[in-house]
């Protein structure tokens, strides 16, 4: 899982650190050779690297190389790709569920694809509605974790005895509202009992959007998706406040005997067809918006680079270059190779590297669009945001 905390941990990490970033699919024949694919490629990557560095860097390079490969070849690698941060103060592994492409560099912890791969696969939360209960899920990259659950307590027992004398068998809840032809008194305590039922599992619908919110709230989660039937569905999605920015998605699929290993299997079409949907919806926003919004290179990485955006959208497939200087940061597309703020050096980088450093340093939102989305947002350069409101830019800078 993709976490904030760790892209900030990764990021104070003491240099130099090798950073290699490793697609080891074991889908691919090539990963599962003696002497794996990614192996090969961090080798050959190895050499190129080494060449620029100077003498002196280039054991201390050796030698966390070394490290990083024999810990490839001591363990089974699991999982589809793996992140690795290894230098003589330092050593982080982790592993990723989904495609990453591989890449490595040295120095400063390289921490961009990181950041690219939380913009791609927001952590969702869902809710596994059914009339035991409800399962409240983390779900990001295809990979579901169970984080709370709630049986729905509807013991009956005591209502019988106190209030409606004697009823033969549990009686069936019927729809909400359609208490049916009342017959004698019977008929009546059925009345009853359906009413206390609809207040009761009312009641519950309403805690647990309540519950969802504050998880959503808490865990930092984008969109909440309810997957269950019927009316308790429309209860559970109509309890979220309106004023939540959240979006709240229905699915309609009964899941509740599912178990949570099994769910992603379930669950991942509807929220990749969402998700598709949703990045259209910015992006269309975002080039409609006029007065809050920018798009364009220049304009966009000159208001990130002064704190003012709130939210940056990027193009997934974006490859265009800009110089940034070593020594100040300061970033734009001139062909300069000194600062003219500070006379620095000014090193050539990719554009959406740099933008999302900066996003990540400013506690700006990052969305990466793909697909069709991505297409659109390239007539705008494959970039643009929505500017913060001045009081937020006043505390950012
Ligand atoms: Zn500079």
């Amino acid at each position: 899982m993709l976490k904030p905390e760790q892209v900030r941990r990764y990021f104070d990490l003491p240099q130099p650190v090798l950073t290699a970033y490793l697609n080891t699919n074991p889908a691919k024949p090539a990963n599962r050779k003696p002497e794996p694919r990614f192996l090969t490629w961090l080798k050959a990557e190895a050499k190129t690297i080494s060449r620029t560095l100077p003498l002196e860097e280039q054991k201390v390079f050796q030698q966390q190389l070394e490290r990083v490969e024999t810990f490839l070849r001591d363990r089974a690698v699991r999982g589809s790709g793996l992140v690795i941060f290894a230098g003589p103060k330092a050593w982080e592994v982790l592993a990723i569920e989904g495609e990453i492409g591989d890449e490595a560099r040295w120095g400063g912890p390289y921490v961009a694809p990181f950041l690219r791969l939380m913009g791609e696969h927001k952590p969702h939360e869902v809710v596994i509605l059914d009339r035991k209960g409800a399962r409240f899920l983390r779900y990001q990259m295809g990979e579901v974790t169970e984080v709370a659950a709630r049986p729905f307590d509807v013991n009956t027992s005591s209502w019988r005895k106190k209030d409606m004398g004697k009823v033969a068998a549990a009686p069936v809840r019927s729809r909400r509202g359609a208490a049916g032809v009342v017959k004698k008194t019977r008929g009546s305590q059925r009345a009853t009992f359906d009413r206390r039922m609809d207040a009761r599992y009312a009641r519950l619908c309403a805690e647990t959007a309540h519950q969802a919110t504050q998880l959503a709230a808490r865990e930092n989660l984008h969109t909440v998706f309810i997957a269950g039937a019927g009316q308790m569905l429309a209860e559970v999605a109509n309890g979220f406040s309106r004023d939540s920015a959240r979006h709240v998605v229905k699915i309609e699929k009964d899941l509740g005997r599912v178990s949570t290993r099994e769910l992603a299997r379930h669950l991942a079409p509807a929220i990749a067809r969402w998700e598709r949907l949703h990045e259209a919806e910015v992006v269309e926003s975002l080039l409609g918006n006029g007065r809050k919004t920018v798009i364009g290179m220049d304009e966009t990485l000159a208001q990130l680079q002064q704190g003012r955006i709130r939210r940056l959208v990027l193009a997934g497939n974006m490859d265009a270059k800009l110089r940034r200087c070593l020594r100040c940061g300061l970033a734009d597309r001139a062909a300069d190779a000194i600062c003219r703020r500070c006379g620095g050096e000014r090193e050539i980088v990719a554009v959406g590297e740099a933008a999302l450093e900066l996003a990540w340093k400013q506690n700006t939102e990052i969305e990466i669009v793909s697909g069709e989305a991505g297409e659109r947002l390239e007539g705008a350069e494959g970039i643009g945001g929505w500017l913060r409101q001045p009081a937020e830019a006043r505390i950012a800078g």
